[in-house]
């Protein structure tokens, strides 16, 4: 069966004409979600913690900034926009017990959802509207008049509206100008975890760091095995991205094609490793290590962060971009993006 793909006729603002709108969180995704929707015309209010560095931040944008409890108080729609793992604590303490009679709630990934840790009572219309793209791309790709595509789904629809919501939400966002896929919160859950675990971070990364590894221990200079396993790649992605797997194969040599088929390290047990981890996020075996790990305060996750940050990739990568002059400009606009 095709997907259902929406674009911009698809969607109706005038269905948030009237209706106050809170962001709560205004990092990567609320600070795109935030200033595009008042850009579209919506009433747009940021939910902060009072202490909070981002509040100066929005405020400089000219957005109105309450706390949590208040921004929630009076909003007909709350997009949840903060860290996956502390969204359980910030709906028990400063949601639910704020939320008007009948407002939806919204997510950009239906983690919280999906696993039980947000439970809204059946009176609220729940939706998503998930960027396929960070958020400070949502951002500029807006700016220059254009969208990020998003996939977009209904969990709750009480009232019959579900569907009119999210597509008018999605709209102010600049999404229904790339197109918005409909999913289901179960449907994008799994299968985003399942991408960013095993390909897009934890696949590439691994592969990344071991090339460089194996090729620096078998004595190749690290400046040369730097260049081989990880700078090249995003030219590959680039192709990858214009015209998938055969664009890649097709601009690359004919030795580098036949290798590819058939000296690959990527095998059958491989897939069985990705099944095992798809299974693990279907019963929930992942999400619940990261939430009890965070509930103790990370302890896991921090010392994780520390041992990979010092990969022997990492020990020389910075002296080897900063070699590559025509590098620094790209590096410095995406670090300034994601500061
Ligand atoms: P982030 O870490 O960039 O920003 C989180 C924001 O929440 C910060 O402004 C932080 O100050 C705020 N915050 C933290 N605790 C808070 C509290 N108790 N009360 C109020 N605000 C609080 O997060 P993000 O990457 O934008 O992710 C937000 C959501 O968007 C997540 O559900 C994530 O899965 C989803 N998402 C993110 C991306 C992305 O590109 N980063 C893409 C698609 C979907
Ligand atoms: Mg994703
Ligand atoms: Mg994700
Ligand atoms: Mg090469
Ligand atoms: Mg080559």
């Amino acid at each position: 069966m095709a997907a259902q793909i929406w674009y911009e006729n698809d969607g109706d603002l005038s269905v948030l004409d009237g209706k106050k709108v809170a962001i709560i969180g205004y990092g990567s995704q609320g600070h795109a979600h935030a200033l595009n929707l008042r850009d579209s015309g919506v009433d747009v209010v940021v939910g902060l913690r009072p202490n909070s560095k981002s509040v100066e931040f929005a405020k400089e944008q000219g957005l109105e900034v309450k706390s949590v409890p208040e921004a929630v108080a009076e909003a007909d729609v709350v997009m949840v926009l903060a860290p996956d793992q502390y969204q359980k604590g910030i709906w028990e303490n400063d949601i639910e017990p704020n939320l008007k009679p009948g407002a939806a709630l919204a997510f950009a990934h239906g983690f919280n959802i999906n696993y039980g840790y947000i439970k809204p009572s059946e009176d609220h219309p729940v939706f998503m509207v998930a960027p396929k793209g960070p958020g400070h791309i949502v951002r500029r790709e807006y700016v220059a008049g254009r969208g990020v595509p998003v996939v977009v789904a209904v969990e709750q629809d009480p009232r019959g509206d579900g569907w009119d919501l999210t597509l008018a939400y999605a709209k102010a966002l600049g999404a229904l100008r790339a197109g918005a896929i409909k999913t289901t919160f179960k449907e994008e859950t799994e299968t985003d975890l399942f991408g960013e675990q095993n390909v897009l971070l934890g696949g590439v990364n691994k592969l990344v760091e071991m090339g460089f590894e194996v090729l620096t221990d078998a004595g190749y200079q690290p400046e040369i095995a730097y260049f081989e396993v990880c700078h090249e790649l995003k030219m590959i992605v680039d192709l990858m991205n214009e015209g998938g797997l055969n664009k890649d194969r097709w601009s690359c040599s004919d030795t580098a094609q036949y290798g590819d088929y058939v000296n690959t390290c990527i095998d059958e047990h491989v897939r069985e490793r990705m099944e095992y981890h798809l299974k693990r996020i279907q019963d929930g075996s992942f999400a619940k290590e990261f939430m009890d790990d965070q509930a103790a305060g990370a302890p896991k996750f921090k010392q994780l962060q520390e041992e990979y940050s010092n990969v022997r990739i990492e020990t020389v990568g910075p002296k080897l971009r900063a070699m590559f002059s025509w590098n620094n400009e790209a590096a410095k606009d995406a670090d300034e993006a994601n500061s």
